[in-house]
């Protein structure tokens, strides 16, 4: 199907924001219930094109995350404002409180990232965020189909950015983003900037950005959302499975489980802590088991970002202890299950 795909956008020469781009537009929106999605070129693109969207420049103080890739960062830094960056909690997402105490009144935009697969805590976000009137941009590169109670990541906030890199739940063959909104005008801004600052009629409206999501990779991205939702439901039987095997072991420390609360998780990654994470990774490589840190410095402590001096524990504990096991959709029972019984051997009982 991905060959026909392929062969049906190369014979009629459909490369440029042609019906396949339009068709996944429509099909992420309705899917996620928003009014708007926008293919982009990546989802760093995503988030810098929704900054510059809401205005954002010089002076100003976007609030996110250090436990979060580059990109988040990135992109604030290139419009020219400056990254807050709070500490995480137990499920790896931006703490509520630290974000109250963190806004002032150059506090400009919030972006919460929802972190391997699971939504941050909306209801307390969006609460605090409309109490200082400052919109929220969510980076849900990982979270695509994550929801509380049916609220899916990425139509909480004024708006969402969203990845479709290889290494994503739902992906393309190269590069590839989406952004996300309910406001018409902030969606018109999205489609005029990633697009030389062309509006719909191709009049000439400000200065943009090349920045569009090939027809090509919409095409294929069409044939692969056909299978997104089964991908989801392996994913989170492999965690289910995970949980059940390594909940009892004391020297790791399992992600926060969705259960009985309406978080539903779509693992975009599994990650556990472990105090010999160093150890644990050599034990599983001597078994043949890849296993992914992310991240293993934090970006506040990286010299050459120069980010203003911040202490973050539990970032920094993260960045210490973290790896994440493997899932995908093509792992089987059997491979989980050695997996389980590897870091059990590596823990000796405990
Ligand atoms: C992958 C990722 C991005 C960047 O997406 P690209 O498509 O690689 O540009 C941004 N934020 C987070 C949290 C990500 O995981």
């Amino acid at each position: 199907m991905l060959t026909a795909a392929f062969e049906s956008v190369g014979s009629s020469a459909s490369y440029i924001l042609r019906d396949d781009v339009r068709a996944f537009e429509t099909a992420i929106a309705d899917k996620l219930a928003v009014k708007f999605a926008i293919g982009v070129n990546s989802g760093t693109d995503a988030l810098f094109l929704a900054l510059k969207a809401l205005g954002i420049g010089a002076g100003d103080e976007v609030i996110t995350v250090a436990h979060t890739f580059v990109a988040t960062l990135a992109a604030i830094v290139h419009c020219g404002a400056k990254p807050v960056l709070i500490d995480i909690g137990q499920d790896f997402n931006l703490v509520p409180d630290a974000l109250r105490a963190a806004i002032t009144p150059a506090t400009k935009a919030i972006i919460p990232v929802h972190m391997n697969g699971r939504c941050c805590d909306m209801p307390a976000i969006l609460a605090i965020a409309d109490q200082y009137g400052v919109p929220v941009l969510e980076d849900a590169a990982q979270a695509l189909g994550a929801h509380i109670d049916g609220r899916y990541a990425g139509s909480f906030g004024r708006l969402g950015a969203f990845s479709l890199h290889p290494m994503k739940n739902l992906h393309c063959y190269g590069d590839g983003g989406l952004v996300t909104t309910n406001d018409p005008l902030l969606a018109e801004k999205i489609r005029m900037l990633r697009n030389h600052g062309q509006n719909e009629n191709k009049d000439l409206m400000a200065f943009g950005f090349n920045s569009r999501l090939d027809n090509l990779q919409a095409a294929l991205l069409n044939v692969n959302l056909r299978y997104f939702a089964d991908d989801i439901d392996r994913r989170r039987q492999i965690a289910v499975r995970y949980h059940a095997g390594l909940s009892d072991c004391q020297a790791v420390r399992l992600p926060v489980s969705s259960q009985p609360t309406g978080y539903f998780d779509v693992f975009s990654a599994y990650p556990i802590l472990c105090r010999d994470r160093d150890g644990l990774i050599r034990h599983l490589q001597s078994r043949h088991i890849e296993c992914f840190v992310h991240w293993p410095q934090p970006l506040h402590l990286n010299p050459h970002l120069q980010l203003a001096p911040v202490s973050l524990p539990m970032t920094e504990q993260v960045a210490r202890e973290v790896l994440s096991l493997p899932i995908h959709p093509f792992l089987d029972d059997a491979q989980c299950d050695y997996v389980i019984a590897s870091v059990r051997e590596f823990a000796g009982g405990r």
